[in-house]
């Protein structure tokens, strides 16, 4: 039995979502006749009270399609340090958009409405960039699965309207931040100018991710999609799986949270762990004592078939998942009770 937290991306997809994929009825998507992507996209919106939105084969793409929409070239965005868009999209806000980023020293991967406030460059100074974006993250990766309250996001909204200011949710694992903190999905919807969500995270999928916005930004967003490559043909295979996803996967997270703070409590007795971040998700962030090397402590789950990853300078990752059963739970919670050194 291998024992895979290293991302909730490895999941795979079970056997009734196979079932479903195959019964999905399709069409040409770059013509929009796909009738299951438009049924997926239709249900996301009205989930989302958002009026349109557009099926991508990645939760990069689709930041980066909304970025490209909400900015022109030399302008500015507003980020979290720790900000996928920044960090893991290969550098797509510079090369698809020719923006550059302003990044906030935030608390865990999430910045506040006075930190954005502060980060504007004065639109009448051009010798600065001139600030039209901002984005935000929720749940936050590299901030470890930590979750906005809507107070905040309403906060930096008022923030981006005052200053004329685009807003975009990076909501790669907003299900999780939904199931953790009992909100709906309209509370983000109304917020924000574009959001991503993605299908193949926590919820399952194989593949799929999510851009919502008005219908005159989704309409422009065809074009982006296709430009970026990707527009997709007989598609609705892969969106059923994500409609498939969205009806079964979703309140079950709850189960993925529990385990990675029970996850938290049995790591903070190990001698060898000097601290463990809070848990609000799915994500679990420890570090390891000064006299350890994250390397070592990897090499010896992994001789337990439990794999984990490293963030670097003395961090180390756990994600639990939907693919994260309750009997490899116990086995490795008896697993982090016995490793010694
Ligand atoms: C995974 C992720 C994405 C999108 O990643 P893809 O691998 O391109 O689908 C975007 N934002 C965050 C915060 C993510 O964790």
């Amino acid at each position: 039995m291998e024992i895979n937290l290293v991302s909730d991306t490895v999941t795979k997809p079970s056997n009734e979502m196979l079932q479903f994929m195959f019964k999905a009825k399709v069409g040409d998507d770059v013509y929009k006749q796909d009738p299951t992507v438009n049924e997926l996209e239709a249900r996301l919106a009205h989930f989302f009270g958002m009026e349109a939105a557009l099926f991508f084969p990645s939760g990069t793409m689709a930041n980066q399609a909304a970025i490209k929409l909400l900015t022109q070239p030399g302008e500015q965005l507003i980020a979290d340090k720790y900000a996928h868009v920044f960090n893991y999209e290969a550098g797509g806000v510079a090369f698809n958009s020719g923006v550059s980023c302003h990044l906030l020293d935030g608390n865990r991967g999430m910045i506040t409405a006075d930190q954005v406030r502060g980060a504007i460059n004065d639109p009448e100074f051009y010798h600065a960039p001139l600030t039209s974006l901002v984005c935000v993250e929720n749940t936050t990766n590299k901030g470890g699965g930590a979750c906005y309250e809507i107070d905040e996001l309403k906060k930096i909204k008022a923030v981006c309207d005052a200053h004329g200011l685009k807003f975009h949710l990076d909501g790669a694992r907003i299900w999780n931040a939904m199931v953790a903190k009992g909100q709906h999905p309209s509370e983000f919807g109304k917020l924000f100018d574009t959001v991503s969500v993605c299908l193949s995270k926590g919820l399952g999928a194989p593949i799929g991710s999510v851009l919502l916005s008005d219908k005159t930004t989704i309409h422009k967003a065809l074009r982006v999609r296709k430009l970026l490559g990707g527009g997709m043909r007989q598609v609705g295979y892969l969106a059923a799986a994500g409609i498939y996803a969205l009806e079964n996967n979703i309140t079950r997270l709850a189960e993925d949270h529990r385990r990675a703070k029970e996850l938290a409590v049995a790591l903070q007795k190990c001698d060898w762990v000097s601290g463990v971040e809070p848990v609000e998700t799915n994500i679990l962030i420890f570090s390891v004592k000064p006299d350890r090397n994250e390397n070592e402590i990897i090499a010896k789950l992994k001789e337990k078939s439990i794999f984990i990853s490293s963030m670097g300078q003395g961090k180390l990752r756990i994600v639990t998942h939907l693919d994260y059963k309750e009997v490899m739970h116990s086995y490795v919670l008896e697993a982090l009770e016995k490793l010694g050194f």
